[in-house]
């Protein structure tokens, strides 16, 4: 000590590659728990510059979807939410075996359930890595920006009627955050734009002919299906919907393009839509 001392970098071609025409910010020397010397280096990745597109991709975090996008991709449901079911089950049980039970069934039952939820919840983590992943890639490929609804709105959604029990537990879960925090910051690392609109009318407007309900309370859409009163326009749901998020998205990046939807729209929803464009972005990536 009091000297200096040269030591050998021992590093992989991993992290050399890591380190290569990259810029070190700064590092600290450590003595780790096993008695050796790790160096701790911080780089500066500078993200690419958001392209610039008049393209957009809707995408529609669902109820029974996780996330539909606007040119046909989709993941659904079914698998990640007969894993988190199961998971149900096996917990209610466990759950009880913890309340009542003799004290070593008491103590191993609370063990498993810490067990089961850091396996679920690292399968949901694993799926959203992908599917966000995914959208990003598609964006790229599509040379688009994307388009979701605002954080509030997804609360309102999947609070729609109407909600057993079950579909309680599925929405207003951390997994939606999850997967639009992920979204948001690997569209930053790849340079791809998000904006976050206003989902009011989405899931009950026409993407073909952009008409509602005329009746005040009134639906076309039902669950999962979606079907047109005026133009007969009949799908899926959540299509419809990441449709709608692409036409309003559109419509904010680009105003001046012939405005498709206030003159066919009725005038509430004009109104709604001209409430949307002044609040509609938030910063891309926010
Ligand atoms: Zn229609």
């Amino acid at each position: 000590m009091g000297t200096r001392e040269r030591i050998k970098f021992a590093a992989s071609t991993y992290q050399r590659g890591k380190l290569t025409s990259r810029v070190p910010t700064s590092a600290q020397l450590r003595k780790h728990k096993d008695g050796q010397y790790y160096i701790h280096i911080q780089i500066k990745d500078e993200p690419p510059k958001p392209i610039k597109s008049d393209k957009v991709i809707g995408v529609d975090f669902g109820r029974r979807d996780i996330a539909v996008t606007s040119v046909g991709d989709k993941w659904d449901g079914k698998q990640i939410q007969n894993v988190r079911d199961r998971y149900a089950r096996v917990r209610a049980s466990l759950q009880e075996k913890a309340s009542k039970g003799t004290r070593s069934t008491r103590r191993r039952a609370r063990r498993i359930l810490k067990r089961l939820s850091g396996r679920e919840r690292r399968y949901q983590t694993w799926l959203n890595h992908n599917i966000s992943k995914l959208i990003i890639l598609s964006a790229l490929q599509h040379n688009a920006i994307i388009a979701i609804e605002d954080l509030t709105g997804i609360r309102e959604h999947t609070n729609e009627q109407p909600r057993s029990k079950i579909e309680r537990r599925r929405s207003n879960s951390w997994a939606f955050f999850q997967l639009r925090m992920f979204l948001n910051y690997k569209a930053v690392q790849y340079g791809v734009e998000v904006v976050a609109i206003n989902p009011a009318y989405t899931s009950q407007t026409c993407s073909e002919c952009l008409h509602i309900h005329p009746v005040k309370g009134k639906s076309y859409r039902s669950g999962k299906s979606f079907k047109c009163g005026h133009c007969g326009n009949h799908c899926d749901a959540d299509e419809n919907g990441s449709k709608m998020i692409s036409i309003v998205g559109a419509d904010f990046v680009n105003p001046l393009g012939g405005s498709v939807l206030c003159c066919n729209l009725a005038d509430h929803i004009c109104a709604a839509i001209l409430q949307t464009t002044s609040g509609l972005l938030k910063a891309p990536g926010f």
